[in-house]
């Protein structure tokens, strides 16, 4: 954890140095991660939020999951606070985007090829030779359905014009992300899946979440301006 924080703040010293006064080169490590355990205590759930969301870190993420879990009818429906939480699609937009990657096409259209091969074997009565070739075919789309999801999840770019938000033969906008270059939550999903209590519950936990992290990041760049006074006496 300690050493996730580090990382992060060594990329976002010189921004939030510019966030906490002119002057550069005052703070070192340990204000740092003094500063990270002073909002972490006054405001836990924002400072996992905000660690996972600028950081990917996977113990914070855990945490932040235990606590939409509890706070939210169904595990589902933390998942998609977890989404929403991050800017990433939810977990019912995926199998239309995956759909859409040109990657994941290449991909089917490799696979029906062996399928082909699987049905001349069966029609010829080799049914082990049938058997490989099916789980081949299996094998290909599976791997496939799994790098464009993860790629999704952990960038949020389009899988279909891959961020540049156009349509490069058309020269239009790109009509999967509308031009955006990255895949928004569809919340109003969650109405359609679970109900509108669910979703007006949904919208609250992800408010106080995202005022507690916005309330965790004040305490940080509070602590880090009165250090940098410190210093400066
Ligand atoms: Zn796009």
């Amino acid at each position: 954890m300690i050493e996730m924080i580090l990382r992060l703040f060594e990329a976002r010293a010189a921004s939030l140095e510019s966030i906490c006064g002119r002057s550069s080169g005052a703070l070192g490590r340990d204000e740092f991660v003094a500063a990270a355990s002073a909002a972490c205590r006054a405001h836990p759930i924002g400072w996992h939020a905000f660690m996972t969301a600028e950081g990917g870190d996977d113990v914070s993420a855990g945490t932040l999951m235990a606590y939409l879990v509890k706070a939210l009818p169904t595990p589902d429906v933390a998942k998609a606070a977890m989404a929403v939480l991050l800017g990433r699609p939810l977990p019912e937009q995926l199998p239309s985007l995956v759909a859409k990657s040109p990657y994941y096409d290449a991909e089917r259209r490799r696979a029906s090829i062996v399928m082909e091969r699987a049905k001349r074997a069966r029609r010829a009565g080799d049914q082990h030779k049938y058997q490989n070739l099916l789980d081949e075919r299996n094998g290909i789309l599976a791997a496939a359905r799994q790098r464009v999801e993860d790629e999704l999840l952990s960038t949020g770019i389009c899988p279909k014009c891959h961020g540049s938000g156009r349509r490069e033969r058309k020269q239009d906008e790109c009509p999967v992300c509308r031009g955006r270059g990255r895949i928004q939550p569809a919340v109003e999903m969650v109405a359609e899946h679970y109900g509108p209590a669910a979703s007006d519950m949904l919208k609250r936990v992800v408010d106080v979440v995202l005022v507690d992290k916005s309330q965790a990041v004040q305490v940080m760049v509070c602590r880090l301006q009165m250090e940098r006074e410190v210093a400066y006496c």
